[in-house]
């Protein structure tokens, strides 16, 4: 195999190199020009770097080598993707994930109904509900799915599902699949959420649905209140747990741990397998009867293939790591505090962000990829977000910070992207004012 040179510093290349090999990328190009995007937008779309055989190849958060396509790679401070805990390079993970394969084969060939369900499948879901503290866990082969999946297995025509307007994409399709009426409330405002369940009363169910994280602003829903307010009006809450399990409450169990209240508070908690878990899946943690409601008619479950018995295993020794080390989840916080006070303590907006998942407000889509380009030269890898994903006007970095970082790594990262924000600061300014 050939031997990939290593370059220490983006800043050896030009964009016009992390071009090349890429027919997609550069016959892509003129549109973008011509729509105003900038170019550095497809060098973030990581599926056009390079040729299919280089392409990138990324390790588990902290600092991990970055292959940009075939010529480029070097080491980056990654705060890009979000392995909270720093699992998936665990050998314990690997481990199980090899001998799952080894014991079951890469596939089960079937939905979970039919033939897809190996010993494995039950084991995690067993896990999950003693560690949710849940009656039953009904696992899928996505976060999305779940979501997309649940929803219209609990709630039809003539039911109304209303969401906060921040709210994930999964759940905002799994309502639309649902054919209940939508409704959105402003984000986390719960006299608007009021001003709702009064004027629906008359309706034959609703349910109320919201991220426990927001993936956007690392916001935490005020969830003892929602619950209080969700249940007064006799409507169902569900929240989306993707960005808080394995991430806050003491031991990592999530929102519910986190404000010191009964998990039943909230009746339907779906979380994801992708993130502070090093594997793919998703899952729905309900009481028994909505269990089985979901594992014989939630559509994933019944029309879609199984979680690979690999994924299961992988996930498993996840949630495993997660129950018998919280300390991980210590090490978490205590890096996400330190991350947001550096950026805060350098004047940055992080949009009152209260978890590990940390924005940085930039304005502008171009400034906003370009400071994440400029970050990237600088061996700093963050998510470019842009409109229409926010607002137009709130397009920020996104950093996931996790338990695997280097402190001064994290320290390091913050005065980089302050220093690259501040220079981008004026350019956002002459945009507005155009
Ligand atoms: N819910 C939220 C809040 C998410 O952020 C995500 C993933 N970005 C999902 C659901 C979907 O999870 P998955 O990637 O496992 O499909």
């Amino acid at each position: 195999m050939e031997a990939i040179p290593k370059s220490r510093n983006l800043g050896d290349s030009t964009p016009r190199d992390l071009l090349t090999g890429s027919k997609r990328l550069l016959t892509t190009r003129d549109l973008l020009y011509q729509l105003g995007a900038s170019i550095h937008g497809m060098l973030f779309d990581r599926q056009n770097l390079g040729p299919s055989s280089g392409r990138i190849v990324l390790g588990p958060p902290g600092r991990p080598e970055f292959n940009l396509g075939r010529y480029l790679a070097h080491n980056v401070i990654n705060l890009a993707t979000y392995g909270y805990l720093g699992l998936g390079a665990d050998p314990r993970v690997k481990r199980a994930a090899s001998e799952a394969i080894e014991k079951y084969g890469t596939h089960t060939g079937g939905p979970r109904l039919l033939s897809g369900t190996a010993p494995v499948h039950c084991q995690l879901e067993q896990y999950l509900a003693e560690f949710l503290s849940a009656e039953s866990v009904v696992t899928y082969s996505s976060g999305y799915g779940a979501n997309v999946s649940v929803i219209p297995a609990l709630f039809g025509p003539g039911d109304l599902v209303v969401l906060d307007r921040n709210a994930h994409r999964s759940l905002y399709d799994g309502a639309m699949l649902s054919r209940a009426a939508v409704k959105r409330f402003a984000h986390n405002d719960l006299g608007h959420l009021e001003y709702i369940l009064r004027r629906t009363a008359d309706v034959r169910r609703r349910l109320v649905a919201v991220d426990a994280v927001y993936s956007m602003e690392g916001h935490l829903a005020p969830i003892p209140d929602v619950a209080d307010l969700v249940h007064r009006y006799g409507a169902f809450l569900l929240a989306d747990e993707a960005h808080s399990i394995g991430v806050i409450g003491r031991t990592g169990r999530g929102i519910c741990e986190h404000f010191d209240i009964d998990p039943g508070a909230i009746d339907i908690r779906i979380g994801t397998l992708s993130k502070a878990i090093p594997s793919v899946g998703g899952f729905a943690a309900v009481p028994a009867s909505v269990g089985a409601i979901l594992r014989y008619s939630s559509h994933a479950r019944v029309f879609s293939a199984a979680m690979t018995p690999g994924d299961a295993a992988a996930a498993l020794a996840g949630v495993e790591i997660l129950d018998k080390e919280p300390e991980r989840v210590t090490q978490l916080q205590r890096n996400a505090a330190l991350f947001g006070t550096r950026l805060a303590g350098h004047g940055l907006d992080t949009f009152g962000s209260e978890s590990a998942l940390v924005p940085v407000r930039v304005g502008n889509r171009i400034a906003t990829l370009d400071a994440a380009h400029s970050l990237l030269e600088r061996d700093v890898y963050v998510n470019a977000i842009l409109s229409p994903g926010v607002p137009a006007g709130s397009e920020r970095l996104r950093c996931f910070v996790t338990s695997a970082h280097d402190p001064s790594d994290l320290l390091l990262a913050a005065d980089t992207i302050a220093s690259i924000v501040d220079r981008a600061r004026p350019h956002v300014i002459a945009a507005v004012t155009r």
